[in-house]
């Protein structure tokens, strides 16, 4: 059975493909037999779902502040006996998230699959991402393809408004690595500190 359970956390800057492969694990771990739960927190598209640049998306319970994980997760453990739980956006959780995250996978042996950012645009890490690198079985660096425009790995999660690096401000501010007002860039730590987004 699922003796062993564990609380998995993969990281990596914005368009590293954390939701496409948080999606990808879901359906690795679906062909496997396995009976998972999705759950996520601001994602891209603002609703109930887990969107991936590439397309892809699936349904999930959509968290607040104030969702017990724990709850929320052993009423659907009871309905139909979960094997793994997959959270997007995991550096949102509030650190007591995170251990009501562990308490699932201690208490009711259940996987959980965490995916997100692990710094803000300050280079400080999201309490969520914090927590969960504290406590969790494991942490993984995703293997990053993501490179700032110098061709080094880009790990680090710049904001720009209007050209300009910003450095201080609210943490949660909703952009991509698109456009519009607000943008974020992965740089590498170099050109992160210079505050240089292109050549
Ligand atoms: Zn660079």
């Amino acid at each position: 059975m699922a003796e062993g359970a564990e609380l998995i956390f993969y990281y990596g800057p914005m368009g590293a493909g954390k939701s496409t492969f948080a999606l990808q694990t879901q359906f690795n771990q679906q062909q496997q037999g396995r009976v998972g739960m999705l759950v996520t927190k601001q994602d891209r598209s603002g609703g109930a779902l887990v969107t991936s640049r590439i397309g892809l998306e699936a349904e999930a319970n959509l968290l607040d502040d104030d969702t017990d994980l724990y709850t929320l997760v052993s009423k659907r453990h009871e309905e139909c006996a979960l094997d793994f739980v997959i959270c997007d956006e995991a550096q949102f959780l509030t650190p007591l998230q995170v251990e009501q995250l562990a308490r699932v996978v201690d208490a009711q042996s259940v996987d959980v699959f965490a995916f997100g950012l692990l710094t803000d645009f300050r280079s400080t890490l999201f309490p969520g991402a914090a927590r969960l690198v504290e406590i969790a079985d494991e942490v993984h660096r995703m293997q990053s393809i993501v490179l700032c425009w110098c061709g080094r790995p880009g790990f680090l999660n710049a904001r720009i408004v209007d050209g300009l690096v910003i450095r201080s401000g609210e943490v949660v501010a909703i952009g991509d690595t698109q456009a519009g007002p607000v943008m974020y860039r992965a740089l590498c730590r170099k050109h992160y500190v210079e505050g240089r987004t292109e050549r």
